[in-house]
């Protein structure tokens, strides 16, 4: 916002005024066309979040400009998103997505889908179409694994969250999905964002590993803007110089959108940090920061899984986990 001082009022006045109320202010010195002098404050974003009205009733200011926003469609969205027969958001409970990376068997993910049901856990993911960063690894089960994760939720009382990887697959993975997954590596791929958006389910998308929050936004305006009805973000870790991590877990990001900006936010600690030792621990934090939930990837054979194996927990850590999770409270 820019705040316009009257002339021949004290701006340091107006100044003491915005700060009082928690803004922070840069000054601008100028000469509208009749060459009088006057001084503009814009405002940071950093600055407590004041309605224009307020600034405007502040003895000395002239005028107060509000930027187009520039996520409209974004900014409107529900801060509570249904998926399925469940919710995520500010007002639901605290929302626990698990689940195997890749779907492997049939059996299994019922087994896994039963055990981690009673523990709390309200959402099953899953991959049957898998990115996988080397043509060698496993891509998975394809169309066949969506059916027998839908089975499994169904019976379960579990909503479905799974990737879509490309344009051919929208449908049929939109047919088996509440909660249509856009992963890292897809977060620009602007055609995909269309035609995904264009299914009409809510999505979560997941942070580009080098992608800004502003970048991040933006694409979830896509999606907003071509007809996905809600987006529910995804934090899974960006890029960093340190190999220690698989990736940098950005919990600062969290707080922002969730926090400041009132959307929608999950954390996955998994690919955040690549080691099933430090799940538990980055789990509690995301929710301690005001994650609305988080999504951990669990096997029941870690040593033996088709993919992500050293991040994924075992069922019994999950369900102890999920179920400390699942209590309210914490800092939201
Ligand atoms: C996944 O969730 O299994 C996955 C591939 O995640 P990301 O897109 O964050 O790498
Ligand atoms: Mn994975």
């Amino acid at each position: 916002m820019i705040v316009t001082i009257r002339p021949g009022h004290s701006a340091e006045d107006v100044k003491r005024a915005l700060s009082a109320l928690g803004l922070w202010v840069t000054a601008v010195k100028g000469a509208d066309e009749e060459g009088t002098a006057h001084v503009q404050f814009v405002v940071e974003p950093h600055s407590r979040r004041v309605a224009p009205e307020v600034l405007r009733a502040i003895e000395g200011v002239a005028a107060v400009l509000v930027p187009a926003a520039a996520h409209p469609a974004l900014d409107e969205q529900p801060r509570t998103v249904a998926v399925g027969p469940h919710q995520i958001g500010a007002d639901a409970p605290f929302a626990v997505i698990s689940g195997p990376c890749s779907l492997d068997t049939e059996e299994r993910i019922r087994a896994l889908a039963a055990r981690l049901s009673r523990a709390g856990v309200r959402f099953l993911r899953g991959g049957a179409f898998k990115p996988r960063t080397s043509p060698y690894a496993f891509q998975g089960r394809g169309a066949e694994a969506l059916e027998w994760m839908k089975k499994a939720a169904r019976d379960f009382g579990l909503a479905v969250v799974t990737e879509c990887m490309s344009e051919y697959d929208v449908e049929v993975v939109a047919e088996y999905a509440d909660l249509i997954q856009l992963g890292s590596r897809n977060m620009q791929n602007y055609a995909l964002l269309k035609h995904v958006a264009r299914a009409e389910r809510p999505v979560l998308l997941k942070r580009g590993m080098a992608a800004t929050v502003e970048e991040w936004l933006l694409a979830a305006e896509y999606l907003r803007v071509h007809g996905c009805p809600a987006v529910v973000f995804c934090e899974r870790g960006v890029r960093g110089f340190d190999a220690s991590t698989r990736n940098l877990l950005d919990l600062g990001a969290v707080a922002l959108l969730a926090n400041v900006y009132g959307l929608p936010v999950v954390v996955d600690p998994s690919h955040g940090t690549g080691r099933r030792d430090l799940v538990p621990s980055l789990c509690r934090a995301a929710k301690a920061v005001g994650a609305h939930g988080v999504m951990a990837e669990t096997h029941d054979d870690p040593g033996h899984a088709l993919s992500d194996g050293p991040q994924s927990l075992d069922p019994y850590v999950m369900e102890a986990l999920a179920r400390e999770l699942s209590e309210p409270g914490g800092d939201r």
